[in-house]
């Protein structure tokens, strides 16, 4: 499976891959619209952005690749769907998204449904279709389509894992079908969907979403009819759908154990690389929970392993291999985080001497893809302590503003610490981009802060790889810094000479 995909854009072939990434969504001649949109209202920051985001792809093709590591999260990418989850009418996702999904059998009567970015399991009962998930909205029409080919049974039941856009909101379509399942979840996932709904700027921007598709109310969701605490069993025809609550990736998360077929449906516990349980944009993980969830998955020994992301685990030994590797992984982050906090180490640091273990760190499992072990146990530091980072100045600082101009007027202006930093850039990338933080904080309006900046962050993304979530952050910090630079560049352009 190629997990990336391939578009033409400024007459180079480039690789794109942007699971909740920013990389625009569309392509070049949405970039090329941007640009256009952007300078007739003039209004338009997200426009402004786009632009300036394929502007630096283009100029720095070497940054395809940095934010490209986790392809398309272990299933194909979608350029189109990327930033329009919400969406049920964008018609480049919708197309997309019937394009490539790819139906495979897995057991009489079971599929696993792969769209870009994420699969639904489903299952044909004698009593209707079950399906485990539904992808996010532009899969809906596509989902609806494969279920007629696939069998003539309604729709009986939808089971949630849990409340993240790529996972519940394709239902949409089958409910405009006039299927009425039953749509099942944790009690839990009501709280999270208000959490995304209380905060819709934040929780938009954070998803790299479309703010214009997202949701004002549940009243525009395909919600849950039925949601229980803990555990719950259905009978449903000739089969037995076990399901089980366990924070993990999210709060609400659950997997569902299908006894009568041999199979388990691992929701978003297993993911093919080094799991998404560290992630510095997102509400709390539960990490030692998950690692729970990821042991008693596999102590079922099922014959089959249907997850959200990647392909199907097929053999109890693959299953109970895999799975114990990745419990152990997370279980030793927690422990050396744990370890750390209890033996002094301030919180500032804790995660920074944490590692996998060596026999396990090698395996295609544990590839830092999305997250490092260290993004993992500062979720772990964060789910034992409170805000504080134990600096005791940080308890109660001055704004960063103010450090920053303490700090570079210190250093006498900000030249000494420019040449510092390029002196830095090459030999310790990231200590020449805390400088870089420093100095642009305290002059954001001097172009050769703006320009050190954004030579520094290039030459970090060039020189040490880092996984996709944090490549992408500092993508969109270049963003800023541009942006920043053509704002002064205009403004200066607009002031006319002074008479001689
Ligand atoms: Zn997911």
């Amino acid at each position: 499976m190629n997990p990336t995909e391939r578009w033409r854009f400024g007459g180079r072939a480039v690789l794109l891959a942007i699971l909740l990434t920013a990389l625009p969504a569309a392509a070049a001649a949405e970039a090329s619209a941007a640009t256009a949109t952007a300078a007739a209202d003039g209004a338009s920051q997200l426009a402004l952005r786009a632009a300036a985001r394929a502007a630096i792809y283009r100029e720095n093709p070497f940054l395809i690749a940095a934010v490209s590591r986790v392809g398309g999260f272990g299933n194909v990418a979608s350029n189109a769907i990327a930033n329009r989850m919400y969406s049920r009418d964008f018609a480049p996702a919708l197309a997309d998204a019937a394009a490539k999904l790819v139906v495979e059998p897995q057991g009489p009567g079971t599929w696993l449904l792969r769209f870009p970015w994420v699969n639904v399991a489903v299952f044909e009962t004698s009593a209707g279709l079950v399906l485990v998930d539904a992808g996010y909205a532009p899969a809906g029409p596509a989902l609806r389509d494969a279920l007629r080919k696939l069998s003539t049974q309604r729709v009986h039941t939808v089971i949630y894992t849990h409340h993240h856009i790529d996972h519940m909101l394709g239902t949409w379509a089958l409910l405009e079908a006039g299927e009425r399942p039953e749509i099942i979840a944790t009690a839990e996932l009501l709280d999270e969907v208000d959490r995304d709904l209380q905060s819709r700027e934040l929780t938009s921007r954070l998803n790299n979403q479309t703010l214009t598709d997202f949701p004002r109310s549940t009243a525009e969701l395909p919600m849950p009819t039925r949601t229980f605490r803990g555990r719950l069993e259905l009978v449903i025809g000739q089969d037995r759908f076990v399901l089980t609550h366990a924070p993990g990736e999210t709060a609400d998360q659950l997997w569902v154990s299908v006894p009568t077929r041999g199979v388990v449906v691992s929701a978003d516990y297993f993911q093919p690389f080094l799991p998404n349980a560290g992630n510095g944009k997102r509400r709390q993980r539960y990490v030692t929970s998950w690692a729970a969830a990821l042991r008693d998955m596999a102590a079922l020994r099922p014959l089959r392993v249907l997850p959200m992301h990647g392909p199907a685990l097929v053999g109890t030994e693959e299953v109970e291999r895999r799975f114990t590797s990745q419990a152990r992984m997370l279980e030793s982050i927690a422990r050396q985080t744990l370890a750390a906090l209890n033996s002094g180490t301030r919180k500032y640091d804790a995660a920074n001497g944490v590692s996998l273990p060596v026999e396990l760190a090698s395996s295609a499992d544990a590839a830092e893809l999305y997250v490092t072990p260290r993004d993992i146990a500062r979720t772990v530091a964060q789910e034992y302590t409170g805000w504080w980072n134990e600096l005791p100045s940080e308890w109660s600082p001055v704004s960063r503003a103010t450090q920053a101009r303490e700090i570079v007027a210190l250093a006498g202006g900000v030249e000494p610490l420019l040449l510092r930093m390029e002196a830095l850039r090459t030999s310790d990338p990231p200590l020449a981009c805390h400088l870089a933080d420093w100095v642009w904080l305290a002059a954001p309006d001097d172009p050769r802060v703006l320009r050190g900046a954004t030579a520094a962050w290039l030459e970090r993304l060039r020189r040490l790889p880092v996984p996709t979530q944090e490549a992408v952050e500092y993508v969109e910090h270049l963003v800023t810094l541009r942006l920043q630079l053509d704002a002064l560049e205009t403004t200066r352009a607009a002031v006319p000479l002074s008479p001689r």
